[in-house]
């Protein structure tokens, strides 16, 4: 069914060669979970990562005979989303296909999915490296469902076990992207995920759960010597779920390969899987046992013929992407390219954003504080700007008072990592707890002159020429105002005194 075995071992290199005469070629497989409500071809829900084992299963999903699949329209629809979005061609005529083959974890016996004529078609995803551009073809962006999950009790080797089978997630919908062997290195494979994923859930057809696996990937892996056109025998890799585990895989195999071949051995096609407590992938089966699938068209459903309207209305419905979200950010606000992809990093971030700007902060201002002060505190307490106790409105508010000059960054920074938890009005705040700056140069003067006293050995140490020995100096004020003195007078009016 899948045509002859192209793949037969064969032997490449020799010795005497290094690993710079070989060229690593990398192409991913990505199954990525839709998030529909419900299932792929049944009305259960499609979440599952909650419930309880086979909760949300029907006749349907447990493959029951008797039963007839449904299109989820919603999964179609998000499909061609995905593959516009990756600049594919959408065919007029589409169907599914049944993959046969045994395991527990697929009830009927068989997988829907689609094998020759797929939703989509050459597209591509490009993204920036290492100052490079680098361009991936996509060869297809398909829909399937996926299977239930099996649990081993106990240790698998001894005798003493149980296999439980969980078909929550069996028919979820389940959409395979697959990439062209265009990637030359781990670098490039991680970052054409981490690229991927965000265009996913961009477009809300996806989580991103690589942990959870609702995002998976398989890494193709070959070398040929470099100069050479011919593709090498590829080596698939599975189980990983992290990208640090996808580019550490990638790595692995390449030199792996490269040495095999370097020793004048010769490499199989075969599926291997990564051990990460290892570090190392581990063969796991060779082609020569592989599957034969047995496609042929799903006799239950009709071909789907989606009609240029439809496309077009979901094409016309894309977001902005995130390469071009950022590049206009650029634009638009003046704020530099590194800030800009950090900050639209996830859509709702740079919704935030853009949301906290049109409420009248300087573009700028905004920028630096939501990619750091606000990133960094998003990070540590697990919870975004929005679901956090301050809000975008109440930094909106404070952000307002650090542009009036009403508290100085100091005070802000505090105020935010106590509002952040707790909420409340930063203006009321300021104003009750009396936080508001000192900017008055003749309280400040007086308090300056009171430091330069205090601290002898500082002045002299600026006055032979050390700068950073004001530091203290400033700090002394800065102790006496309980953080609230204007820095920057502080700076110049100790400047004027020293230098006078
Ligand atoms: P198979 O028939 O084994 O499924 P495909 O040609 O369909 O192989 O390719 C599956 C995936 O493997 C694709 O992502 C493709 O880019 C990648 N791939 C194919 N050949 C190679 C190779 N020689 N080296 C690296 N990746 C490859
Ligand atoms: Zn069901
Ligand atoms: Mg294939």
């Amino acid at each position: 069914m899948t045509g002859t075995l192209r793949d037969a071992p064969v032997t490449q290199g020799g010795s005497g060669e290094s690993p710079a005469d070989y060229e690593a070629v990398i192409g991913l497989e990505v199954h990525a979970q839709l998030l529909t409500r419900s299932k792929m071809f049944c009305g259960c829900p499609a979440t599952y990562v909650d419930a309880e084992p086979n909760d949300n299963t029907c006749p349907v999903c447990l493959g029951l005979p008797g039963t007839l699949p449904v299109i989820n329209r919603r999964a179609v629809e998000y499909t061609v989303r995905t593959a516009l979005a990756l600049h594919c061609e959408i065919p007029d005529f589409t169907k599914f296909d049944r993959k046969n083959y045994f395991y527990p974890d697929l009830p009927k016996g068989y997988q829907i999915s689609q094998y020759d004529l797929p939703l989509s078609r050459d597209g591509h995803l490009e993204f920036s490296l290492d100052g490079r551009r680098v361009r991936c073809g996509i060869t297809r962006v398909h829909l399937e469902e996926d299977t239930g999950t099996l649990h081993h009790a106990g240790d698998v080797l001894q005798s003493a076990t149980s296999s439980l089978v969980d078909y929550n997630r069996s028919g979820v919908p389940l959409m395979e992207i697959v990439g062209e062997p265009d990637l030359r290195s781990a670098e490039e494979a991680r970052e054409y995920l981490v690229r991927l994923r965000q265009i996913l859930m961009y477009i809300g057809v996806n989580d991103g759960n690589l942990e959870q696996g609702s995002f998976r990937c398989d890494a193709n892996v070959s070398v040929r010597p470099r100069g050479t056109e011919t593709l090498g025998v590829k080596v698939e890799i599975k189980n990983m779920n992290s990208f640090r585990a996808v580019q550490r895989a990638v790595e692995y195999e390449i030199a792996r390969q490269i040495a095999v071949l370097g020793g004048g051995g010769s490499l199989h096609q075969e599926t291997r899987g990564w051990v990460e407590a290892r570090g190392a992938t581990v063969s796991q089966r060779s082609k020569e046992q592989a599957h034969d699938y047995r496609y042929f068209p799903e006799p239950d459903l009709a071909p789907l013929v989606l009609g240029a309207e439809f496309v077009e209305e979901v094409r016309r419905a894309l977001p902005e992407l995130p390469e071009a979200r950022a590049a206009r950010l650029v634009e638009q606000h003046g704020i530099g390219e590194y800030e800009a992809a950090l900050l639209t990093a996830t859509r709702e971030e740079a919704d935030s954003y853009e949301r906290i700007v049109a409420a009248g902060v300087s573009a700028r201002l905004a920028a630096n504080w939501l990619g750091n002060e606000v990133m960094r505190l998003a990070n540590a307490e697990h919870r975004p700007l929005t679901e956090s106790g301050l809000g975008e409105d109440g930094l909106v508010a404070l952000l307002r008072l650090v542009e009036a000059g009403t508290v100085n960054t100091t005070t802000a920074k505090a105020l935010l990592e106590e509002l952040y938890l707790t909420g409340g009005d930063p203006a009321a705040i300021v104003r009750d707890r009396g936080l508001g700056q000192v900017s008055d140069t003749e309280a400040l003067g007086a308090l300056v002159d009171a430091a330069i006293t205090a601290n002898p050995k500082a002045v002299a140490d600026f006055q032979a020429g050390k700068e950073t020995a004001l530091q203290p100096v400033v700090g002394h004020v800065m102790k006496a105002t309980r953080g609230r003195a204007d820095a920057r007078l502080v700076n110049r009016l100790l400047r004027e005194r020293l230098s006078g």
